[in-house]
């Protein structure tokens, strides 16, 4: 959670009044601070690179803004990329194709083809994946995820390195997996993880190095494999509450490094954060509708909703929110933010005691910059909202807003239906 400037009760994003933002670029609006996320990443980057060299592929599924790719390109960040979609957006922004890994799960045999023709690496998921690569291009460079058998996240639903997930070769067959790889005269670069998700402790991504440290000594004895990196995924936590803790950069990167160092003769290490680099780079801002009082609750009804951020109803996660017109101003009420959509679960915040909240008010959804848009739908025929880069007082548009009509754009009525 950043702090923002509060001037007469005004919310400062980068140096521009939040009520200004709204003004120019209508409700609800995604905005990015450019500083924030530079600094971001160089917090990440550096804790580790003073410890080993060190790569960070940022997972753009959490943002895959285009100016925001940008950024990070700038920065001389890497990419992890899940689908050809991903990839493209990453080569649009100016990544080349060695800066970027694809890492599929259930990958179609198409799919595949397009990665491998672009000359992007690709960090095999399965058996299958592995032997329908072969078939396409041997040549191509390759890591191979593992099941790690150690999962940890915010929700069960981003626990991704447990045992009985779909994700990666099980633990008992990878070195199987890398003489597979050998033998079909792939020179395999490196090995990969990822635990979970909105991980806020040390102690998992320790444990999950560890297994990748036994995995590389395995493959130098057993096959006479070295390889060049060890990936521990992305996952690292933020604090969404206020009373939530910041990850100690410093710890994390001690503990891991310090046993690959110690265990292995890997020369670099690799991190695939998300959520770390964008979400409190980013708020989403929308204006209060309608406000409503039944017999148990006061309704601040507001014009962005589940099909805009996702996350409260489909995680139960928590967004810090404030009224960013009457920034600092004493609690008056208790409020639930809910949206415009047709389901009793479209929340974005419950509970939360706010100045008295008026039609007209612009609420701050903070911390929106991971898994907000990227994740952000058209239910109920919504179109999505515009997204604004903020740079020391000057504002960009950076995704202009759908219309009604880009919805209808893709449908057919067969002609029969229409007699
Ligand atoms: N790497 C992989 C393989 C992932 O599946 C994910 C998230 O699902 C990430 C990295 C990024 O996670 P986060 O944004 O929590 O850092």
């Amino acid at each position: 959670m950043r702090n923002f400037e509060n001037v007469d009760g005004q919310m400062l994003i980068g140096g521009v009044r939040a009520s200004e933002i709204v003004r120019k670029y209508g409700s609800p609006v995604y905005v990015t601070d450019e500083d924030a996320v530079r600094s971001n990443f160089r917090a990440i980057f550096n804790a580790f690179d003073r410890r080993m060299p060190t790569r960070i592929n940022y997972a753009c599924k959490a943002n895959t803004n285009l100016a925001i790719l940008r950024i990070l390109e700038q920065e001389g960040s890497c990419i992890d990329a899940v689908s050809i979609g991903e990839v493209e957006a990453c080569l649009r922004a100016g990544f080349s194709p060695d800066r970027i890994m694809y890492t599929g799960v259930n990958v179609s045999t198409p799919e595949l083809k397009a990665v491998a023709a672009l000359r992007v690496p690709i960090n095999i998921d399965s058996f299958s994946e592995l032997e329908r690569l072969a078939m396409i291009d041997p040549g191509l460079p390759i890591s191979i995820r593992v099941n790690p058998e150690v999962g940890a996240g915010h929700h069960e639903k981003v626990v991704t390195g447990a045992r009985s997930t779909k994700f990666g070769v099980p633990r008992d067959r990878i070195v199987a997996a890398y003489a597979e790889a050998l033998q079909l005269g792939f020179r395999p670069k490196g090995i990969h993880c990822h635990i979970g998700a909105g991980v806020q402790v040390v102690e998992p991504f320790v444990q999950a190095t560890e297994v990748l440290v036994s995995i590389v000594q395995e493959l130098e004895k057993e096959l006479g494999l070295r390889l060049e990196f060890i990936d521990i995924g992305g996952g690292i936590g933020i604090p969404y509450r206020p009373e939530d803790h910041a990850m100690d950069l410093d710890l994390l990167a001690e503990g891991i490094t310090s046993l690959i160092k110690n265990g292995t003769s890997v020369r670099r290490v690799v991190l695939e954060p998300g959520r770390y680099i964008v979400a409190d780079t980013t708020v989403l801002l929308t204006t209060v509708v309608d406000v409503k009082e039944t017999p148990d609750k006061k309704f601040a009804g507001v014009d962005a909703g589940m099909n805009t951020l996702v996350r409260p109803a489909f995680y139960g996660s928590y967004h810090h929110v404030a009224v960013a017109n009457k920034l600092g101003m004493p609690p008056e009420a208790t409020y639930d933010i809910v949206g415009p959509i047709c389901e009793s679960g479209d929340h974005l915040a419950k509970d939360r005691a706010l100045p008295r909240v008026e039609e007209g008010d612009v609420i701050c959804v903070y911390d929106a910059g991971a898994y907000g848009f990227s994740m952000a739908s058209n239910y109920n025929m919504r179109p999505l909202p515009r997204e604004v880069l903020v740079h020391k007082g000057t504002m960009n548009l950076v995704r202009e807003s759908e219309t009604i009509g880009d919805l209808l754009r893709y449908q057919r009525i067969p002609s029969r239906l229409m007699l």
